[in-house]
């Protein structure tokens, strides 16, 4: 195997796979997976372990297999399996012919049993769920031993083949490992490793009533795959004696477990079962609603899979658990959204302005650069004419001290226009500012300065006959504080719920924007980025979603740092 050793990251993780290299561990294989278990949609903690695992694999000329564990009929879906392979894909990642399944592995996996059971490595427990937690004793206090742990090898055969017929009812037996009920590592106190579960299974059917436990299935799944480099998160480090057992009892390949740090992330919960708990009870719309932290919701948010892959690579990987400030992950979007998403004008709370000196039914186009960041992006045309659109906020009627943007008798530069200066404000009946009436200097045409007057403002703008009306969705944080799993004060994290996560406002922008396809990306000059809604867009419609602001904090940080 050639490998660019130059090229790799120093990590923990990479360290040991330069070390079984150099030793000819494994003939010089590089293999790993990503094992998900499909029961719920992939979130950015599971694009750590994703651009780990195929990363590792590309840096070192290996291969990664893409596997569902699918294990637990009863929790998981086709719907799932499906969208799991959408985002790995979509985050730029392959895996050739290797898509497996756990559950294609079943009929040897109880064959494994079977031989244990025969060695006297495993029997068929009948105590109860709660007898056998009760059992099992605590970190504290020894396990103790079921009064079924010494039938013979012929009566433990028979009531596993019996059990895996459908003879027992849910529940009524277990079959477990005989390992140490003394042992100090609770994992060892004889683990299940089959129970009865009369469940159809997405692939098997109803093949099998008896299903593998995860830390029995798990270990064989990567020796039948031949996984060098098992790689998983930091809770398992106590189950790797587990697995050690299992294989070295049934004398099966044995793959090194390594285990790492898994992602947290600040404003983000990212248990599934909390991310299924927000979709199920209509917190969000789904599991790819924009605020969610699932790689589908990213997605439709406007994230690049090259930023997310850039964020997965600055967090790196290490040994223990820390939380990573949301704030990095707004900022490799905005990294890459600045390099390549075209800069177009529109606004979203929109104030007519009338520019009265400016000819009737007149239309001009105006060059508008599509990106100061990459020259090779050109111009655009924008129309301009007569009654525009600017944003409410871009004008006040008493301008405090630093406001430099619109006020009565100002002068401003409109973007790429011309300079304007307000000189009539229209009111309602209830006092609102309804329209504003300019007049625009016709030689500062393009938005320079004919005379070397300066105007401290630049503002944007849409002409109000050739504006096309869009539905924008500004998106805040889906939760209000910093640690909401965390649990300190004992409070559910629903309570943390932002309530004004999304706010929706009817703007317009430029017509260049007619028909832009789904997921294009853009920039509204001084708004921030926006993408084009995937589900929800239509030719008639435009809907953008707000991916995030022009403001960035991490930025600032960098620079302090
Ligand atoms: P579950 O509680 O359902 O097992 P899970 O998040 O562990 O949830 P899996 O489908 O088992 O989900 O995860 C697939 C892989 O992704 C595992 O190898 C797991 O270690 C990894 N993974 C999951 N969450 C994170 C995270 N936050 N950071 C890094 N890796 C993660
Ligand atoms: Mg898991």
């Amino acid at each position: 195997m050639t490998t660019n050793e130059s090229s790799i990251p120093t990590d923990f993780i990479r360290n040991i796979i330069n070390e079984d290299l150099r030793n000819n561990k494994n003939d010089g294989r590089v293999h790993t997976r990503f094992p998900p278990e499909p029961n719920g949609y992939l979130h950015i903690g599971h694009a750590k372990s994703i651009c780990l695992n195929f990363g590792i694999a590309a840096q070192y000329n290996g291969l990664c297999n893409l596997r569902f564990d699918d294990t637990n009929p009863s929790k998981e879906e086709e719907e799932y399996v499906q969208s799991i392979i959408e985002d790995v894909r979509w985050l730029g990642f392959d895996w050739d012919d290797r898509l497996f399944y756990a559950s294609d592995y079943f009929e040897q996996m109880y064959e494994y049993a079977v031989q244990l059971v025969k060695a006297g490595k495993a029997y068929v427990d009948d105590l109860s769920a709660d007898e056998i937690k009760e059992y099992r004793g605590t970190l504290t206090s020894l396990g103790k031993e079921s009064p079924y742990r010494n039938r013979s090898v012929e009566e433990n055969l028979d009531l596993l083949e019996r059990m895996r017929a459908g003879e027992f009812e849910n529940g009524s037996r277990v079959l477990r490992a005989k390992i140490d009920m003394s042992s100090p590592n609770l994992n060892l106190r004889d683990p299940a490793m089959y129970r009865i579960l009369h469940a159809e299974h997405h692939r098997t059917g109803d093949k099998w009533c008896i299903y593998p436990m995860y830390d029995w299935a798990h270990g064989l799944e990567d020796s039948i795959e031949m996984i060098t480099h098992s790689i998983c998160t930091l809770e398992f480090e106590d189950h790797r004696p587990l697995y050690d057992w299992f294989l070295d009892e049934l004398g099966a390949y044995h793959p090194q477990q390594i285990e790492f740090a898994r992602l947290n992330l600040t404003y983000t919960v990212m248990s599934k079962r909390k991310l299924l708990q927000l979709v199920e009870e209509g917190y969000v719309n789904g599991w790819d609603d924009p605020r969610m932290p699932t790689i589908s919701g990213l997605r439709r948010r406007g994230y690049t899979p090259e930023s997310i892959r850039t964020f997965c690579e600055r967090i790196g990987i290490a040994k223990t658990d820390s939380t990573i400030d949301i704030a990095l992950l707004e900022h490799c979007i905005r990294e890459d959204l600045n390099k390549r998403a075209p800069r177009v004008m529109g606004v979203l709370r929109p104030l007519r302005v009338v520019i009265d000196n400016y000819p009737e039914n007149e239309k001009e186009e105006l060059d508008a650069i599509n990106n100061p960041e990459d020259p090779d992006a050109g111009i655009r045309k924008v129309p301009f004419s007569r009654v525009i659109y600017i944003e409410q906020d871009d004008f006040r009627e008493d301008p405090p001290k630093k406001f430099f943007r619109l006020a009565p008798g100002r002068e401003v530069r409109l973007r790429y226009a011309y300079f304007i200066t307000c000189t009539d404000v229209v009111k309602d009946e209830h006092g609102e500012i309804v329209e504003l009436h300019c007049t625009y200097d016709p030689a500062s045409r393009g938005g320079n300065s004919p005379d070397g007057r300066k105007v401290k403002g630049t503002i944007h703008w849409v002409s109000a006959d050739h504006a096309i009306e869009a539905e924008v969705r500004l998106y805040d944080r889906l939760l209000a504080v910093a640690n909401p799993a965390g649990d300190e004060n004992g409070k559910d994290f629903k309570s943390y719920l932002n309530p004004d996560s999304l706010e929706t406002v009817t703007g317009y922008v430029e017509p260049s924007l007619a028909g832009a396809a789904p997921l294009s990306r853009y920039q509204f000059e001084r708004l921030g980025y926006f993408c084009v809604d995937s589900q929800d867009s239509t030719k008639e419609k435009l809907v953008f979603n707000r991916t995030i602001t022009l403001r960035d904090s991490w930025a600032k940080i960098e620079q302090k740092l």
